[in-house]
């Protein structure tokens, strides 16, 4: 029997509690109760129905310090099922099994310069073996996502572009596919209740926007809403993109590896990545960089004049230096006039959540802040 046969049951405050739970922790049902708005017995009814199903059990006691009283905790049982997930990179391929605790069960990882057939039916296999080992009917999907541009399910940046299919001839549980940003917006959205309506920017190598309104991801017609990285912004300019092939795109224009060539000239390198482009601004002292940053955050707060978001969210190894975390708040705080300094934020943790987040992608299906196939 599957989990969505027998498992959770179909009332929806029942989602509600369990979705509390996964995404916040071990709570005292009082907690739980004045967060979901419920009342007290209502909340005791529910916890006795999760635990009697073995979903839900009592962790322990603490004390409420504030009124001194001892209070039980109750947790989602961690292995009761989990998401598996698989990460595509130019440069590396990640497969993860994360339990319901969002704790990572397994990670492993492959390391490649180019992605090959080979590799990609080493992950697979490793899938099917994870599935077999965990049991299908505790696997509630798998999180699948892809560097680059994924337009109907193929992963256009990619080598192979036919992953998702290949896995679904291979592997008989639903898939969830996305681009591996807009993956990380799903988790910052599922770890943060004050994080519903942000635009987020990765930089590094290439140049990535996602907008999420409401705690969801605007997809736009073809599930390119808010990406503006292939757009020509330099129609005279003769550099080609190695993603889109035209010549002109903000990324031609912008990426690490444009803006390290133009730094240092003497640079064959193709892939840049942070570390490189570091070495290269030593060239001309960052010149080139700091241009990139300019014209960058200009575009930027185009689109943030569109999207009126409530934080502004920055990732990519660049930021983590402050002088570039500092240099670009700076610039974009002066061409905005909504945006404050406390909501422009560095996406915090960002290699864990990388990790996680392919199950995430999953968990949030299922326990997001507005679980939409809760169950049959
Ligand atoms: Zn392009």
């Amino acid at each position: 029997m599957s989990i969505k046969e027998h498992g959770f049951p179909k009332v929806d405050r029942h989602s509600q509690v369990l979705s509390y739970l996964v995404r916040h922790g071990a709570n005292s049902r009082k907690s739980i109760a004045d967060n979901i708005a419920v009342t007290g017995a209502t909340l005791t009814r529910i916890a006795a129905d999760l635990i009697q199903k073995g979903i839900v059990y009592e962790k322990g006691t603490s004390t409420n310090g504030a009124v001194g009283r001892k209070e039980i905790y109750i947790d989602v049982v961690p292995n009761y099922c989990y998401a598996l997930g698989l990460d595509v990179a130019n440069r590396y391929l990640r497969v993860t099994l994360l339990n319901i605790k969002l704790e990572l069960i397994v990670m492993k990882e492959w390391r490649y310069r180019v992605l090959t057939q080979s590799i990609l039916d080493e992950a697979i296999a490793f899938l099917r073996s994870l599935i077999d080992e965990y049991g299908k009917e505790k696997i509630l999907g798998l999180g699948l996502l892809g560097q680059g541009y994924i337009y109907q399910n193929q992963f256009m940046s990619l080598p192979v572009r036919n992953i998702y299919w290949q896995i679904a001839q291979k592997i008989d549980v639903e898939i969830y596919c996305m681009n591996n940003i807009r993956g990380i917006a799903v988790t910052q959205s599922f770890l943060n209740d004050d994080e519903r309506s942000f635009f987020m920017l990765h930089y590094g190598p290439g140049i990535c926007t996602v907008m999420v309104q409401d705690g969801c991801i605007v997809n736009g017609y073809h599930n390119k809403a808010g990406e503006i990285a292939h757009t020509i912004l330099y129609p005279e300019s003769k550099q080609v993109c190695s993603v889109c092939g035209k010549k002109g795109c903000l990324e031609s224009e912008l990426s690490f590896e444009r803006v390290a060539k133009c730094a240092d000239p003497m640079i064959d390198e193709s892939y840049i990545d942070y570390e490189l482009l570091e070495k290269a601004c030593q060239q001309d002292d960052g010149r080139a960089l700091d241009r990139a940053l300019v014209r960058l955050a200009q575009i930027v707060s185009i689109l943030i004049g569109f999207s009126d978001p409530q934080k502004v969210l920055l990732c990519g190894e660049i930021f983590t230096n402050s002088d570039y975390y500092n240099r670009f708040s700076r610039l974009l705080l002066d061409s905005n006039n909504t945006l404050e300094a406390q909501n422009i934020m560095l996406v915090e943790n960002y290699s864990e959540k990388r990790w996680k987040s392919a199950g995430i992608v999953v968990l949030n299906e299922y326990f997001g802040p507005r679980p939409r196939r809760f169950l049959t």
